[in-house]
């Protein structure tokens, strides 16, 4: 178990897991940070539908991460119709992977996302606008 589990700290990860590459590169970081047990996935569609039961884990967490896929940023506008914030937040295409309608994607883009969200995760302990 890593330091980051053993702590108070709770940390939970949303994705956007869209219907496009950078959709699922998001979905894919999440999974994979999610893996390596440090943080939790949760599920982001039902905070966004706004199910009492989600929105109160979610608002319960120390810190909400949020990947959204583009600039649309779904996850973050639906998590401010939920009432909640975000500490962390990226978005895919802003690290240089360009949106497309098809589900091609590399480990080494998956590796960004997760890096850059792990960076700000450790260096950034509050940053709920972006
Ligand atoms: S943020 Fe972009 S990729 Fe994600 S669901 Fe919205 S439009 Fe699709």
């Amino acid at each position: 178990m890593s330091e980051r589990c053993a702590s108070n700290d709770s940390t939970l990860l949303f994705a956007c897991s869209g219907g496009s590459n950078v959709g699922q590169i998001a979905n894919d970081a999440a999974v994979a940070l999610d893996k390596l047990g440090q943080d939790q996935m949760y599920c982001a569609i039902g905070v966004a539908a706004k199910f009492p039961g989600f929105v109160e884990t979610a608002a319960k967490a120390d810190k909400r991460v949020l990947i959204d896929g583009c600039e649309v940023q779904c996850l973050k506008k639906a998590f401010e119709a939920a009432g909640l914030t975000a500490e962390v937040h990226v978005i895919v295409t802003d690290l240089g992977i360009e949106k497309g309608h098809h589900f091609d994607r590399t480990q080494d883009e998956v590796a960004r996302v997760a890096g850059a969200v792990s960076k700000l995760i450790g260096v950034t302990p509050c940053c709920s606008g972006s």
